[in-house]
């Protein structure tokens, strides 16, 4: 019988004889004394094998290397003065082996060594091509052993304390609201037809609040098939909720005490709640953005009131198109950032056109508010304003001022990248900080250029505000999202559930009644029969669990991931299948290799 794990040892256990399984990390010689670490998903124990005090176990202990499977019996003793290791848990005790068993060999050469592979840096596609060598090292099993603690924390806060039930909803089901593209599955059954893999079980759990089953959570699997930019996933989970007969501002609270009781139980840190609040608008005004970093200030100032009627065309110009001219104030920017980088071949310059802008106009304060600046913006400014750019701007002695003038969405995205950039570079970004925020009255429709119609933000069935109605368009939406350190972890919304409301959005985004019953007709008709007030939210989990882990990358905290080419170096998934299969799925490719 196991009676330790390898990493539960301390100083209590001296003079125990205990039993541990486990792999060998890493087996040293000490002219004649054999100390081999033993690794187990706890971490690591020191066992001693040496020919005087442990004769039995000596011959085994020498044939053993890395990676090498083992069960070891043997006393536990304090180490020396001279061998304690601070780093490790049981650093203060090392096990002297009565015996040590083989229990299996490696009979091939290790890909990468695991003992070293925390420290020196393995190629990604190794490690995902020998995913489970991967895992055995501390890092990335203390990663798994973290993403469960998270969800058991969420099951205990929604089942034990909230009442949530968990109800699984189907994976072979029709196309889901989400907005990206569908993983299809040929029905063999029924030739040609399709199942779509749900992208979220958004239309099951509104179902579901028509059961009358009041709160729903899941672990939940979703699957969109998006070109994988950025650190996404083809699938990945969501913990998905909704529930019946609460308002926003209740949905909210329950949301922030489940965020603070993961925070507690999985890290010890206390979250004050409730959270702070941005709407949208503000969020966007303040920080160009509608998930903000609030660990840091470097606040957007908007000026187009102040130069609306600037001499300056290229301000004025703007404004008048219907776009805005805002400022980030960079205190001691002058000393920090030179002109060289703000003007075309600079990297800041280079984000800024990355970000759609033509370039970035900048202004550096001097002593006594004096400004210097390229001649077009200084000629056209009267001293008033001057003085009021000041002012509106706080800025003093060292300021550099870069500013965004265009449409909005552009100015919006340029200054908000500048600012993440030079608030990481100039060390503004407080990283013990864990600060949360809610994000809410986010607009109903967003409006999508290529297929020139409005389109839903969120997904067709949010609820505007009441009193927005009279003109659909222009409507907040009841959604909110949840922001953690300039992350998007979570988001959702209130429902729709009277269905003139539901009509009119559908009209507001170009879909017909014919459209709309076709796709979610089911829905539609659910409805009809007695639909409660209802709302939700999903989290998505990797991320929440790569941010607690301090982790850069979701791939870190998910134990089989995908490339970014989608595919699965373990299994090779996806593959070719027989001719045969895809005859009996009624389906034939169309590919044409390039030639
Ligand atoms: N289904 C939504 C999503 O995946 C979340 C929600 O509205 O509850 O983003």
């Amino acid at each position: 019988m196991r009676t330790y794990y390898c990493g539960e040892v301390r100083q209590q256990q001296i003079g125990e004889t205990l039993t541990f399984w486990g792999w060998v990390d890493r087996r040293r010689d000490h002219g004649g004394v054999i100390f081999l670490d033993l690794r187990d998903r706890t971490g690591i124990i020191q066992i001693v094998s040496d020919p005087q005090r442990t004769p039995d176990s000596y011959e085994h202990a020498e044939a053993l290397r890395n990676e090498y499977v083992v069960k070891v019996t043997g006393r536990v003793s304090q180490r020396p003065e001279e061998s304690l290791n601070p780093k490790l848990p049981t650093g203060e005790v090392e096990v002297y082996a009565d015996s040590i068993e083989l229990l299996n060999a490696v009979r091939k050469q290790l890909p990468f060594q695991v003992s070293t592979a925390d420290l020196e840096p393995v190629r990604e596609d190794l490690r995902l091509k020998y995913r489970y060598l991967d895992l055995r090292r501390g890092r990335m099993s203390k990663n798994l052993q973290l993403r469960h603690q998270v969800v058991k924390a969420m099951r205990r806060y929604l089942e034990d304390q909230q009442g949530f039930i968990e109800v699984e909803t189907p994976i072979l089901t029709r196309s889901t609201p989400e907005g990206a593209r569908d993983y299809l599955v040929p029905s063999r059954v029924n030739p040609s037809q399709w199942y779509a893999l749900p992208q979220s079980p958004q239309l099951f759990k509104q179902l579901l609040m028509v059961s009358g089953l009041d709160r729903y959570y899941q672990i939940a699997r979703c699957f969109r098939d998006e070109d994988l930019r950025a650190d996404r996933q083809p699938e990945f989970t969501q913990l998905d909720m909704e529930m019946s007969f609460l308002s926003q501002e209740e949905i909210l609270q329950l949301n922030e005490e489940l965020i603070a009781y993961i925070f507690k139980t999985v890290k010890g840190i206390d979250l004050p709640i409730p959270f702070p609040r941005l709407t949208y608008a503000e969020a966007m005004e303040y920080y160009g953005s509608d998930k903000p970093d609030t660990r840091f200030g470097l606040k957007l100032v908007n000026l187009s009131q102040l130069l609306k009627d600037s001499g300056f065309k290229v301000f004025s110009g703007a404004i008048k198109a219907g776009g805005v001219v805002k400022v980030l104030p960079i205190p001691g920017g002058n000393a920090a950032i030179s002109n060289v980088r703000i003007k075309p071949g600079g990297d800041l310059f280079k984000e800024a056109t990355d970000a759609g802008a033509k370039g970035v106009a900048y202004v550096r304060v001097k002593a006594g508010g004096e400004i210097d600046t390229i001649g077009a913006i200084k000629d056209n400014l009267s001293d008033t304003q001057k003085q009021e750019l000041l002012e509106l701007t706080g800025a003093e002695d060292g300021h550099l001022l870069l500013f965004g003038a265009g449409p909005t969405e552009v100015v919006n995205k340029t200054l908000d990248r500048l600012r993440l950039v030079i608030g990481k570079e100039l060390g503004l970004i407080d990283t013990t900080k864990n600060n949360l925020l809610w994000v809410t009255e986010f607009p109903m429709f967003e409006w999508n250029a290529d297929q020139k119609r409005l389109e839903a933000l969120h997904h067709p069935f949010t609820a505007p505000y009441p009193e927005d109605l009279h003109d659909l368009k222009t409507a907040r939406a009841q959604a909110y999202d949840l922001v953690f350190n300039g992350y998007e972890i979570g988001g959702g919304s209130l429902r729709i559930y009277q269905q003139e409301i539901q009509q009119q959005v559908f009209e507001a985004i170009g879909l017909s009644p014919e459209e709309a019953s076709n796709k979610f007709g089911f829905l539609l008709e659910a409805f009809e029969y007695g639909a409660p007030p209802h709302g939700g939210i999903a989290y998505g989990l990797d991320r929440l669990v790569m941010l607690l882990a301090g982790e850069e990358s979701i791939r870190d905290v998910i134990a089989f991931p995908k490339t970014q080419q989608a595919s699965c170096l373990l299994t090779d998934a996806p593959s070719g299948v027989d001719a045969k299969q895809l005859k009996e799925l009624h389906v034939a490719s169309t590919y044409k290799p390039k030639t």
